[in-house]
């Protein structure tokens, strides 16, 4: 561990946040004690203060002391600030040891509804798994996973949120000199897939019943006492993550590092460096610059799904039955099980999606149809399910709608199609049909473009104004903002982003 720098103290002048930890109470190989390393001149840019008062803090006194608390200079009383291990499969390839190189969970603390969840600060210095990274991070990564996870969160999808954002008057060295940032994540935990591979790895299977128990307690008490309680544990992680990436594939989400290490046991979208959202519908898209494969590309990520899924079952079975034979054919039921479930919801939520409640035996062909004319006709993912609730309301819409497809005649055969299969459909007007639909398919997602710019003028100039503007819009995804209707169109041709960063 790196002593060469000065750890922050503990300091009762600040802010008292109501900790309640449980995961420094684990054995102590489950992680390591680390103080965060202070900043030079830290200054609060964003400080999320629903959410501060969702988790029952002193939103006030953060507001005040949120420069020294969220850079890590201050460290609040009874926080016990640590840094979690995990392995990770990385693009495939197994690292038995990552852990939290550049991030220190503070400690935990009961929300308003009695759910518990971790504080952690992202880039606040050196841990004992920084291995070579220096424990920072620059301003942009940090501006876009605010954005995106806030914006997940108002789109209705399970992500870790954003409880402040502050610079740290420090450059970061990357490929380029950064502006340095700290990122105050809140999580329902920041358990892994990769945090059971890591107990599992070093043979750990006291460990791996140890976290599987504090897990089905923390996030699953309804499968305790269950007679196959591990079973239950996957079976209900296959399920999140099934749900989970079915949402993704709606909004046209590509994670973009979807390594077992960024795969959260409690089904929440975590860790999207690189993440990206599709302007043209695009199955075979990739945006990261490090996945050169396309390994986790936007249509690969229901399998990429069950691959980490495969690898969680892996851990547990020693758990699942004393007979290893028979532990694998438990394991093998769920995995096969995680196509079916996925399937269930993907299909339910793009059903949603063209406005169908009912059921037919056609319907996921009808879906298949549009997604294949928008692939085609290089339709803009966002924009085409929104203008088909137009639509639905009115026929005059329909110009509109084919002018996001390059050949706007080609739509004609698919939209007698669902009229219909709308026809058949029980009754809803075409307006309250309309209006289901603007509830299941945004008029804004955080463009890719729209980040950019929003870094660009924070990074270059100091102007967060864009980033401000962008997290207003997107906070009301479903709902029309008159005077915002930029934000819902895709980049003209010189604004398009190609290629995602992690900014590691
Ligand atoms: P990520 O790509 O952010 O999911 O990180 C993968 C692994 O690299 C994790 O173990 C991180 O803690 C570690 N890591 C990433 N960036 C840094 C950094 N700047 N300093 C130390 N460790 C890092
Ligand atoms: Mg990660």
């Amino acid at each position: 561990m790196d002593h060469t720098q000065p750890k922050s103290e503990r300091t009762t002048a600040v802010a008292p946040i109501p900790f309640d930890n449980s995961y420094a109470r684990l054995p102590a190989h489950f992680l390591a004690r680390v103080h965060p390393t202070p900043v030079a001149e830290p200054w609060l840019i964003k400080f999320n203060r629903p959410l501060a008062e969702e988790l029952g803090l002193n939103a006030d006194a953060l507001e005040r002391d949120g420069a020294q608390v969220f850079s890590g200079n201050s460290v609040p009383e009874g926080a016990e600030p640590l840094g979690m291990a995990y392995a990770g499969h990385q693009f495939g390839q197994f690292v038995p040891l990552l852990g939290d190189g550049r991030a220190i969970l503070l400690g935990e603390v009961i929300d308003r509804n009695g759910v518990r969840r971790d504080i952690q600060l992202k880039g606040a210095g050196k841990t004992p798994y920084s291995r070579r990274g220096d424990g920072r991070a620059a301003l942009g990564p940090v501006l876009r996973e605010y954005i995106v996870s806030e914006a997940m969160h108002a789109l209705g999808i399970p992500a870790t949120r954003a409880l402040a954002a502050v610079v740290t008057g420090e450059p970061v060295y990357r490929e380029r000199v950064l502006p340095g940032a700290v990122f105050t994540r809140v999580a329902a935990s920041h358990i892994r897939v990769g945090t059971f591979q890591f107990l599992a790895a070093r043979g750990d299977t006291e460990g791996v019943k140890t976290l599987a128990d504090y897990v089905i307690d923390r996030h699953y008490p309804q499968i305790k006492g269950q007679e196959r309680p591990y079973l239950a544990l996957l079976e209900t992680v296959a399920e999140r993550q099934a749900a989970l990436i079915a949402r993704w594939l709606g909004v046209g989400f590509i994670h973009g590092v979807m390594n077992t290490d960024n795969c959260a046991i409690s089904g929440e979208t975590i860790d999207f460096g690189p993440c990206a959202f599709l302007d043209a519908y695009d199955p075979a898209k990739v945006f990261s610059s490090i996945d050169q494969g396309g390994r986790y590309a936007y249509a690969s990520q229901p399998a990429i799904g069950q691959w980490n899924l495969a690898r969680l079952a892996e851990t547990l079975l020693p758990l699942l039955d004393p007979e290893p034979s028979e532990a694998v054919n438990l394991a093998n039921d769920v995995i096969a099980g995680y196509g079916p479930r996925f399937q269930t919801h993907w299909l339910a939520g793009m059903k949603a999606k063209i406005g169908l409640i009912g059921e037919e035996d056609g319907d996921l062909d009808l879906v298949q149809g549009l997604l294949r004319q928008m692939k085609e006709g290089q339709a803009d993912f966002t924009l085409t399910f929104r203008r088909l609730a137009d639509v639905a309301e009115s026929d005059t819409a329909e110009h509109a709608f084919a002018a996001t497809f390059s050949d706007p005649t080609a739509l004609g055969p698919w939209l007698a199609e669902w009229r219909a299969r709308l026809s058949r459909e029980a009754q809803a007007t075409p307006r309250e049909r309309a209006q289901a639909m603007r509830l299941v398919n945004p008029a804004y997602i955080p463009r890719n473009h729209r980040i950019e710019q929003a870094i660009r003028a924070a990074e270059d100039d100091g102007d967060f104004s864009l980033f401000e503007a962008l997290l207003s819009v997107l906070a009301k995804p479903y709902e029309e903002q008159p005077g915002f209707s930029a934000y819902a169109a895709p980049p003209a041709p010189a604004e398009e982003v190609f290629r995602t960063f992690c900014g590691t």
